[in-house]
């Protein structure tokens, strides 16, 4: 099945806004199985509009198209396929009621104008927006499938699975195929290495399509796999997803939707220990990962961003005299560190990070790019050293991970292992 892809909007045209709608559901329909034969953005233009439509449904039976369908003069996508195609508009009342619901829930200001968000072309089915007030639509003309969201990527990405995956495959009942899809995410290993683990189980052989994707600072591997019934699909899936952390187990971190500092906060939450973080190079990146977690005040006790050398002395006990001798950047530092903000805390666990990020600082025997993570758990203090080759923002971004990566080891192991001194 061929469907292709309209984008429409002056934003996208002139630059101002990057086309993310056309890749996310390019993605999706080709997960499905789908192929995307054609993606096309043009004008908020009632003409320009007609010709695109016509175009891709000369290479496609069906059409996804995005945006121009809210309130404003611009927003011409409704008439415009109606035009297209000879239709007239249809006022939904029922829908009107449920948009102006939204309005006077929040409070707004009921303009006229938002009258048009209920009109639809004759003979579509209305699509339902969960979280906004722009309904799409889905449309049969001429034997080929129209279908109209609204440009908001956020309200797209609930309305494609809810909304239109069912239109889709109700209408091309023939090419609907049971998916099942892992993502695997990874760091701390580099893309072809991960690649040459992989090789010997022919994953592909047997019909799972294996994706590499680089996210910095992770790799995430997607598994996926198309088959006639939702049960041999998962079955699938399953034996090629325990293939998959066979072989890499040690730099698998999360799956799907889970996140690095979410599976530690999981881990620490579940253990009933806590934690207090010393930063430097990081400036506070690490503590703000882990309060992006709902609940992480239950394990985090306190961050300290401490940036100088005086800041490290007198917030965190390090001595004077140590960063004299081994430097602010040093082992020896992050590891006082580590057992300082633990000791400030009353904490199970302090975790520190310091380096030079860049692009100025470094020296022949301390390069830019080096970095110490350390972790103390009272009985014992670890301490890594990296070399990243990043600039500045990415190398701050790799030292959280490479702490959080710390972290999540020492506590799915069950403590400062054999595995752990890397
Ligand atoms: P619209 O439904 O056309 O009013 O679009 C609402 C907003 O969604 C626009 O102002 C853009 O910020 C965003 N948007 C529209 N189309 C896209 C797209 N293809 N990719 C990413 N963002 C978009
Ligand atoms: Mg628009």
């Amino acid at each position: 099945m061929r469907v292709g892809i309209l984008t429409i909007g002056n934003e996208l045209i002139s630059g101002r806004t990057q086309d993310t709608n056309a890749s996310y559901i390019a993605r999706e329909l080709n997960i499905q199985g789908w192929q995307v034969p054609i993606m096309m953005s043009v004008d908020d233009d009632e003409t320009a509009i007609a010709k695109a439509l016509d175009h891709i449904l000369g290479q496609a039976q069906a059409v996804i198209a995005t945006g121009g369908l809210g309130p404003t003069a611009d927003d011409k996508t409704t008439v415009a396929v109606a035009r297209a195609y000879g239709l007239k508009l249809y006022r939904d009342e029922a829908i009107l009621l449920k948009i102006r619901g939204i309005f006077e829930r929040y409070g707004l200001n009921w303009i006229p104008n938002n009258d048009k968000q209920a009109d639809f072309p004759e003979g579509s089915e209305p699509i339902v927006n969960p979280v906004g007030t722009a309904w799409g639509f889905a449309l049969n003309v001429q034997g080929k499938l129209i279908i109209v969201l609204p440009g908001v990527p956020s309200e797209i990405k609930r309305m494609f699975p809810q909304g239109v995956l069912p239109v889709l495959r109700r209408t091309f009942p023939e090419s609907a195929q049971a998916v099942a899809t892992r993502t695997i995410k990874l760091s701390g290993i580099s893309e072809a290495e991960v690649d040459q683990r992989l090789a010997d189980a022919d994953l592909e052989g047997r019909g799972v399509a294996v994706g590499f994707y680089p996210h910095f600072p992770e790799i995430r591997v997607v598994l996926t796999v198309r088959k006639a019934s939702e049960t041999e699909a998962q079955a699938l899936l399953k034996t090629a997803e325990e293939q998959v952390i066979q072989r890499l187990d040690r730099h698998i971190f999360a799956l799907d939707d889970e996140t690095l500092e979410g599976t530690v906060a999981a881990l620490l939450t579940e253990k009933k220990l806590t934690l207090a973080v010393a930063e430097s190079c990081t400036g506070g990146l690490i503590t703000d990962r882990l309060t992006d977690i709902s609940g992480s005040s239950v394990f985090l006790e306190r961050g300290a961003v401490t940036y100088s050398n005086l800041a490290k002395t007198e917030l965190l006990g390090v001595p004077e005299e140590t960063i004299r001798e081994f430097g602010a950047v040093s082992e020896q530092t992050a590891r006082l560190m580590a057992e300082g903000v633990r000791k400030l805390g009353h904490t199970d666990l302090g975790l520190s990070s310091t380096g030079i990020a860049g692009p100025t600082g470094g020296s022949e025997q301390k390069p830019v790019g080096t970095v110490f993570v350390a972790l103390a758990d009272g009985k014992e203090t670890i301490c890594r050293k990296y070399l990243f080759r990043w600039e500045r923002r990415r190398v701050k971004i790799a030292t959280s991970q490479a702490a959080l990566t710390m972290l999540k080891r020492y506590l799915a192991t069950g403590g400062m292992s054999g595995k752990q001194q890397v």
